[in-house]
């Protein structure tokens, strides 16, 4: 029992992942982790919102496919979760959505900028190049602020993502940083230690080292996740994040069970 759980792994419901929770179930016992959970990209109020998650009337669906998964694999324990958008004015609808079904934990990750603009979507490169990096990484730490200091999500997901296609700014940000993980700590959020970033142009976890420094320095705790959207990637790149968050002084990650909290050591991966 070496490696922390991979909390974030996605399903075909949300339209770009392959294979069913059964075959990342399988595939994160054949490497050896003992709990894995699945966090989808959760419905929209509008399921004509986007074309890139679940939609509300599959929802019940996605629990039963993670249900399948958990009959199928008893060795390994499934936790139930969600990655849902955090979008300024949509708090009521997240707090519906975290009471229709018992949730292990809920990821609140910051993919939109406005209501067209998911700025890790490739396809929308050009409106990065329209506007200064700094900008946009101070609107969008402004935005992750926002959901830390929510109080609806467990773990704060992906927290760098704004450097995926290295739009990186001149300016210093880490005031934006301090200010989010402060945030963070005050509101009890965890972020995660996300491993798609090496998949990505940034080949870099999220979040960088220096921020994961700050947050260790304030005592915001970690979790570990892959962001698989293939059964292949469970796990990805696992043994550097667990050496990424020791060499900063991390002794332990969270654990949730229905939105309860529970440190667990980290070993040497
Ligand atoms: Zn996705
Ligand atoms: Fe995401
Ligand atoms: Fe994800
Ligand atoms: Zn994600």
């Amino acid at each position: 029992m070496s490696l922390p759980a991979d909390y974030h792994m996605h399903t075909p419901l949300c339209r770009h992942a392959t294979g069913e929770p059964s075959e990342y179930a399988a595939r994160a016992l054949a490497l050896g982790l003992t709990e894995i959970g699945f966090s989808d990209h959760s419905p929209m109020p509008r399921d004509d919102f986007d074309n890139w998650r679940m939609r509300l009337d599959q929802l019940d669906d996605y629990v039963e496919r993670v249900a399948r998964a958990r009959r199928e694999h008893p060795a390994l324990t499934i936790k139930l979760a969600l990655e849902v958008d955090y979008l300024p004015g949509q708090e009521a609808w997240v707090r519906e959505l975290a009471g229709r079904h018992p949730w292990d934990f809920l990821i609140g990750s910051v993919h939109y900028l406005a209501d067209a603009w998911d700025i890790d979507n490739p396809a929308k490169l050009s409106r990065w190049r329209e506007r200064d990096p700094f900008e946009v990484w101070t609107a969008y730490f402004e935005r992750l602020t926002l959901a830390a200091g929510s109080g609806l999500f467990d773990i704060i997901g992906h927290v760098d993502l704004a450097k995926k296609f290295c739009f990186y700014p001149q300016e210093d940000c880490m005031p934006l940083f301090r200010r989010f993980l402060a945030v963070a700590r005050k509101s009890g959020a965890a972020i995660e230690l996300n491993t798609a970033g090496m998949r990505k142009d940034c080949k870099e976890i999220y979040p960088s080292r220096s921020i994961l420094e700050l947050a260790h320095e304030l005592a915001v705790p970690i979790t570990f996740g892959s962001d698989a959207h293939a059964p292949g990637e469970v796990g990805a790149d696992f043994n550097k994040a667990v050496a990424l968050a020791r060499s900063v002084g991390y002794s332990h990650w969270l654990r949730f069970t229905q939105r309860r909290r529970e440190p667990v050591k980290l070993l040497a991966g």
